[in-house]
């Protein structure tokens, strides 16, 4: 069977380099810095997110991987080749656009046959493929149609289809799930780690929502104007957020002062007692927001502040919590759960 030879002809991939290393990348338009400098591994086999909220660089570092943008400072290398000057075509790297990119004119058999044929892949070799990653993605029945006679579930993954069946050992992902309603998006969270998994592609994938991100990455980079504020695995930037940013943009920030320090605290990990006395916080519950599974309370903090606190339903009623409104209480936690943000080596 012909293969395709990698895009990367001329040079060796090295062995055990990142499959995607990004080095001091600089993007700026006119007077808006799109990325400030930033320095990236991305191993390989990885499910690797950029988190962060719209205007903090995100697409222009998929981008600047893809090969569209040029950077203005900086390199790119892919499995340990730089490609800082190659064209997008040359890398090999596929891209999955939120707003799908199919081609209109073309059934779903010859949009996702496409990269095939541009590459010179016969027509048997071709059609093969096709219906192969049509299973994959479950669409094994819609090759003859075009995409408008599709849903847009369906589109996303002929999106998919077609940028895995000439298996690119990158695949980067623009907010593939955005345009989705909420249900099917998180079926499809969990189907396109399954099949990440199950390919062992790299993913590199896009996304202003922290849900996502928590669920579906080994590890992921949060941005904020330009700038990485942390890396790391899910449970590490959930649980031990570096910076006040971090805190607050992937969960609910609980800053508390202490001696001129500061330290986060999850609303889940807090433990509220009716009444005061005893050790812990105080305060009073100046809200309460009910919501189905759980219930917030927000209290002002006798010495100051506030902290949101979160408890499951389990047995109150809608009508007993927000009777809670104005009550006095005491917070307590395990010291073990707090932690501290904007320590000066983070800064
Ligand atoms: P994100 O994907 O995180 O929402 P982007 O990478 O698209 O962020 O944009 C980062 C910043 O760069 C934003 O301020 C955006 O307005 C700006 N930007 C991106 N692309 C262009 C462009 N082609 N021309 C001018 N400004 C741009
Ligand atoms: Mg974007």
């Amino acid at each position: 069977m012909a293969t395709q030879a990698p895009a990367r002809e001329g040079s060796e991939a090295a062995p055990g380099s990142p499959a995607v290393r990004l080095k001091g990348i600089r993007r700026t338009y006119g007077d808006v810095v799109a990325i400030a400098g930033l320095d990236l591994d991305i191993a390989e086999g990885e499910f690797f997110t950029l988190l962060g909220p719209s205007g903090s660089g995100k697409t222009t570092t998929l981008r600047v991987i893809a090969g569209f943008e040029r950077p203005d400072a900086g390199s790119v290398e892919l499995a340990g080749v730089d490609v800082t000057h190659a064209a997008p075509s040359e890398r090999d790297v596929n891209t999955v656009f939120q707003d799908y990119a199919l081609f209109p004119h073309m059934t779903v058999q010859e949009n996702v046959e496409y990269g095939l044929r541009v590459k010179g892949v016969g027509r048997r070799e071709r059609r093969m493929k096709a219906n192969e990653v049509l299973e994959r993605v479950r669409l094994p029945q819609v090759g003859a149609r075009r995409p408008v006679q599709l849903s847009g579930g369906q589109r996303q993954r002929v999106a998919l289809a077609r940028a895995i069946v000439n298996r690119p050992t990158v695949l980067l992902l623009d907010e593939p799930l955005g345009a989705l309603d909420l249900k099917l998006r998180q079926e499809m969270q969990v189907f396109l780690k399954a099949l990440q998994q199950d390919l062992g592609i790299t993913f590199v994938y896009v996304t202003h929502d922290q849900e996502e991100a928590l669920t579906m990455s080994d590890r992921m980079a949060v941005f904020n104007e330009g700038r990485i504020e942390q890396v790391g695995s899910p449970a590490d930037v959930y649980e031990h957020p570096e910076t006040e940013f971090v805190a607050g943009f992937v969960g609910v920030s609980n800053v508390l002062e202490r001696g001129g320090r500061r330290f986060t605290i999850r609303p889940e990990k807090i433990h509220m007692i009716e009444g005061i006395g005893g050790d812990g916080e105080t305060g009073v519950i100046r809200d309460v927001v009910y919501v189905g599974m759980v219930t917030r309370y927000i209290v002002d903090l006798h010495s100051g502040g506030e902290l949101v606190v979160v408890r499951q339903n389990l047995e109150t009623s809608s009508r007993e919590v927000l009777e809670a409104k104005g009550k006095r209480v005491r917070l307590e936690w395990r010291p073990e759960h707090t932690y501290e943000i904007d320590k000066e080596e983070n800064r």
